[in-house]
């Protein structure tokens, strides 16, 4: 999780920013910042909370220039600390860079213990800051900055998109399975905007150019984008639960519509897992999709069970399971009218620890739902990430310690489901061997120490484009 983006040449660059990130809210709720350049030096403004709670008109104002980026922060390495809400700031002979990123890399300690060996001293417990010291002490060493993120991508292993501002240049690469989305677009007035989702590009009028192409590297220069292949890979590894969860349904990743593929696992999910009911009701808002499209296929009407409070966070990316749990309450509340002793399917998009799929049930059944038949339009998640995505150790994950028979009597549904992998690869439309599936089959696309490998034959590729002009 967290959500990024970049803009260049854009007068008033906070405010755009501010939108994007706006935009990008629901991949991260702890933390937000922007920095931007005011052609001497960066301004700065970070803090915890919602973009609408950090920022304000005359913070936007004081973060001058036409040059910036931004951050949302869902914590992931590193903890729920201030000094690691992002963006990331230093100087070091004469240069600034600022630094956000989205991922999780899995050889931070080895990195941490080697820079540590070399003098580095670091301030931070996140792997974002060793993504810096990288690209710091490369270009301290007189490397050119393309050079310095061909050998940063060469030491880190993991989930990546980075956007940094050196010098007030733009910067950005992507790992090279592509784990984690970045895209490029064009803005009216002349300047491009980078961002993990397509919808930022949306909220400041932006035109989509494209996606960060996995294993590139970006600089954004004079309205040029000038592109390196960085790494090149056999296949890619994007994460699947980009399409089922973080993403939002609007957005367009690598090329797949988010809100296509929900829909398309609940078509699927009817095929596969029918159920007698009355009404087919999402839980809201991640199930939506995927109970259009289980309503469409079992032609059983569509009626909410379920209204969500628009003004409560995602319970998922809440850090605590007590919170989570309160959440759930003051997130959802049960319309007594449709529910009361009919037979309910209910969608939702996964199950995590299984903890709030129980206490909605028991709110549905509470409200007089006479049978609840749960269709999950993800396949079990057997095993955590490494990746960037809190899924909690083996030993949390329901699915991961029960077969389905049994987290249906504890959840106490009348029947669960999940879409099988198949269904699931099919319904995202993206060949499986181009997937992350780590948490839902145990075998994961890099190297990580006690866990299968499926290897992806990743490579350095040395390379240069052409500068193109968009
Ligand atoms: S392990 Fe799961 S959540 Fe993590 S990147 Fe892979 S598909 Fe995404």
């Amino acid at each position: 999780m967290c959500g990024i983006a970049g803009i260049t040449d854009t007068p008033n660059v906070s405010v755009s920013l501010y939108w994007a990130l706006y935009a990008l809210q629901h991949r991260g709720q702890e933390s937000a910042g922007i920095f931007t350049y005011d052609g001497k030096s960066v301004q700065k403004h970070k803090g915890y909370g919602l973009v609408s709670e950090v920022f304000n008109g005359p913070i936007l104002e004081s973060l001058a220039g036409k040059t910036g980026i931004g951050h949302v922060r869902y914590p992931t390495t590193g903890g729920s600390k201030p000094e690691n809400i992002q963006p990331f700031h230093f100087m070091f002979r004469g240069h600034v860079l600022s630094l956000v990123h989205n991922g999780n890399l899995v050889n931070t300690n080895e990195l941490r213990y080697e820079y540590e060996g070399r003098g580095h001293i670091f301030s931070t417990t996140s792997d974002t800051e060793v993504i810096a010291a990288i690209l710091a002490n490369e270009i301290i060493h007189d490397h050119t900055p393309d050079e310095a993120v061909s050998y940063c991508m060469r030491m880190i292993r993991g989930s990546y998109a980075v956007i940094f501002m050196l010098d007030g240049i733009l910067y950005a690469f992507r790992d090279p399975l592509g784990i984690k989305p970045l895209c490029l677009g064009k803005i009216e007035n002349g300047g491009f905007i980078l961002a993990s989702e397509s919808v930022a590009l949306d909220s400041v009028g932006a035109i989509f150019v494209r996606d960060v192409v996995p294993g590139e590297s970006v600089r954004l220069e004079d309205g040029t984008v000038y592109s390196r292949k960085m790494m090149k890979a056999k296949s890619c590894a994007h994460c699947v639960f980009e399409y089922i969860y973080f993403a939002r349904a609007d957005s367009i990743i690598d090329g797949v519509s988010v809100y296509d593929v929900r829909r398309r696992t609940g078509e699927l999910l009817a095929k596969q897992a029918p159920a007698k009911a009355d009404l087919i009701s999402p839980v809201p808002d991640s199930g939506t999709a995927a109970a259009t499209g289980y309503s469409r296929e079992s032609r059983i009407p569509f009626r909410e069970a379920l209204i969500k409070n628009r003004y409560t966070g995602r319970t998922f990316i809440m850090p605590s399971q007590e919170k989570r749990e309160i959440a759930v309450r003051m997130k959802l509340n049960p319309v007594r009218g449709h529910i009361k002793d009919k037979s309910v399917v209910l969608v939702d998009d996964s199950i995590v620890r299984g903890t709030t799929s129980k206490k909605i049930l028991s709110l549905v059944r509470e409200f007089g739902a006479k049978e609840i038949h749960l269709r999950i339009a993800s396949p079990q998640i057997i095993a955590p990430c490494y990746l960037g995505t809190d899924f909690p150790t083996r030993s949390e994950l329901i699915a991961s310690m029960k077969p389905v028979a049994e987290v249906e009597k504890e959840i106490q549904a009348t029947s669960l489901a999940h879409i099988s992998l198949e269904g699931l690869i099919e319904a995202i439309g993206i060949p499986r061997e181009d997937l992350c599936l780590g948490c839902l089959t145990g075998k994961y696309p890099v190297a990580i120490d006690g866990e299968e490998e499926e290897k992806r034959g990743i490579t350095m590729v040395d390379s240069y484009s052409r500068p193109s002009k968009v």
